[in-house]
């Protein structure tokens, strides 16, 4: 394990015209995750999965592309979140519409076919127990409660809450948001990072985005700075030796947490759902130091509770 201690100031080139907000690019976000999941699948020991994934962003892409008008926040609800810098469409207190039901059902349709046979039966249960086991799935996943959760189902679950999120986020567009008073949390959903991502090219050079697990928006937050208690102080990376540097863990010695950082400019095909994918022997080698991970993937959760 190669490590590297992060200095304030150290790192981070001075914010030009960087956006601090990107939101996701709906035309493209699950097609490139698709792609991504296809050229890492070859030889991979996750290849099965990956390749499943794919066929999963594939009916997320068809089915975020055919989604109806569906209920958004009005434009009082959005004043008042900017004024107190909350997310107006937070995962804690919005309401979600039924149109995410129609929306897991295109997509269970879509990939059955493709999936293993325990996750054709966990899905054929939950199709059967209808909406209301729809719904206390989706609180458990956006809540980080994971006791009782069907694992095999669950990654549908998160692709079509994902997909219900996107399409929200894409229709306000960027100027509905403001940030947020919890700057780390997302200001679109209030999702905690799955990743954060460094960016270049135009006035991006070099800044780092905390990557959303669910509505897949960046917001910006400085590189030196602990993405879950704001520390400054021990930052450090740490990487596995001989592989391109392109994904690292970021650790914080105050707070034990770490959030993985993915460089663009070591590998411009960086698609941070299945790039966190990959590299889980880094996430067995911060287990190793002490170190804790406090989101996770809807497409590889922990089989135990979440620890934080
Ligand atoms: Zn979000
Ligand atoms: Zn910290």
């Amino acid at each position: 394990m190669a490590t590297t201690i992060i200095q304030p100031g150290e790192i981070e080139p001075p914010v030009r015209k960087a956006p601090w907000l990107r939101l996701p690019e709906r035309e493209t976000l699950f097609a490139r995750r698709e792609e991504r999941c296809k050229a890492l699948a070859k030889r991979h020991p996750l290849e099965k999965y990956l390749q499943f994934l794919a066929r999963v962003a594939r009916a997320q892409q068809d089915t975020l592309n055919g989604y109806e008008k569906v209920a958004l926040p009005d434009a009082d609800w959005l004043r008042l979140s900017r004024q107190h810098g909350m997310p107006p469409l937070a995962i804690q207190n919005w309401r979600r519409d039924a149109s995410w039901h129609e929306a897991l059902r295109m997509i269970i349709g879509m990939v059955r076919d493709a999936a293993e046979p325990a996750t054709t039966d966990s899905l054929a249960r939950l199709l059967a127990a209808g909406e209301p086991a729809f719904e206390s799935m989706a609180d458990g996943l956006l809540t980080g409660d994971y006791a009782g959760l069907d694992l095999a189902a669950a990654p549908l679950v998160g692709a079509a809450l994902q997909v219900y999120w996107v399409h929200m986020a894409t229709s306000l567009g960027r100027e509905a948001f403001a940030c947020s008073a919890a700057p780390t949390l997302c200001p679109v959903c209030a999702s905690p990072p799955l990743t954060s991502i460094v960016r270049n090219g135009g006035g991006e050079n070099g800044q780092r985005y905390l990557h959303c697990s669910l509505c897949a928006s960046e917001w910006h937050m400085v590189r030196t700075k602990c993405s879950n208690c704001q520390s400054t102080k021990d930052i450090a990376y740490h990487g596995i030796e001989g592989d391109l540097g392109a994904v690292k863990a970021e650790t914080c010695d105050e707070c034990k947490i770490y959030l993985k950082i993915m460089f663009i400019d070591h590998d411009p095909n960086i698609e941070p759902t299945v790039d966190d994918l990959t590299t889980l022997p880094l996430d067995i080698l911060m287990d190793q130091a002490g170190f804790i991970r406090n989101s996770f993937s809807f497409y590889l959760i922990p089989a135990e509770e979440m620890p934080v």
